[in-house]
């Protein structure tokens, strides 16, 4: 069972995420790791409204209790991705303004910021099309995350995930501020992108930065 601090940190999330304007209404949802599997928003609560005995706990197994709020309808995404990859402490998953955009587009996001790389990946794929809470979409985002902390959703959204809720969260508004610019400059012109090796060379500066002494080191 989680403890009250982890349901008030997502209450707390949930809110942030709500307030952002990443997405609009009660789309999206977020979630967090915990040590029986993970603790997600309910399907259908205006983020405002969302109180800790509102969130679900869903283990591993796909099993949650039936006494309480139903999960967000794309809790298969959230737990698919705590069960593939170890490094998952929370997953974001917004309908924002840019990144749906570009799905709508079933394009990548390229590299026109070297911001990208707080993603790990010199681009941001866009998953192939399944309909919102199938496993065939939740299949989809995993290969679309793949070597990523986000992907888009093919005419649906966008998916991030971190450390901690705060890491994923950070994550997605990054993501969708990088989608804002290339549609921007996708206006005006054709954007210059940045190539994989100058992203994976600011991606390693990232590990150092505000980190003063480990960068003294490896100077
Ligand atoms: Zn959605």
């Amino acid at each position: 069972v989680s403890t009250l601090s982890e349901k008030h940190a997502l209450v707390d999330a949930a809110r942030a995420l709500g307030a952002s304007g990443l997405t609009p209404g009660t789309s999206g949802n977020v979630s967090r790791r915990t040590h029986k599997g993970m603790l997600v928003t309910p399907t259908g609560v205006a983020y405002e409204d969302i109180r800790a005995e509102d969130l679900v706990e869903v283990e591993l197994s796909g099993q949650w209790s039936r006494f309480g709020a139903e999960p967000s309808s794309e809790w298969r995404i959230h737990r698919d991705i705590y069960r593939a990859r170890p490094e998952a402490g929370a997953v974001v998953h917004a309908h924002s303004m840019f990144c749906t955009t570009l799905s709508a587009l079933r394009s990548e996001l390229p590299a026109v910021h070297y911001m990208i790389a707080v993603t790990g990946a010199p681009r941001v794929r866009c998953a192939q099309y399944a309909t919102f809470g199938t496993e065939e979409l939740s299949r989809n985002v995993l290969a679309a995350l793949e070597g990523s902390l986000a992907c888009l959703m093919a005419n649906h959204g966008m998916v991030a995930l971190g450390p901690s809720l705060k890491a994923a969260l950070k994550v997605a508004k990054e993501v969708e501020v990088l989608a804002e610019q290339y549609w921007r400059a996708l206006q005006v012109g054709r954007p210059h992108i940045l190539d994989d090796q100058e992203v994976s060379k600011v991606a390693e500066k990232f590990k150092t930065y505000g980190q003063p002494r480990k960068a003294r080191e490896r100077a």
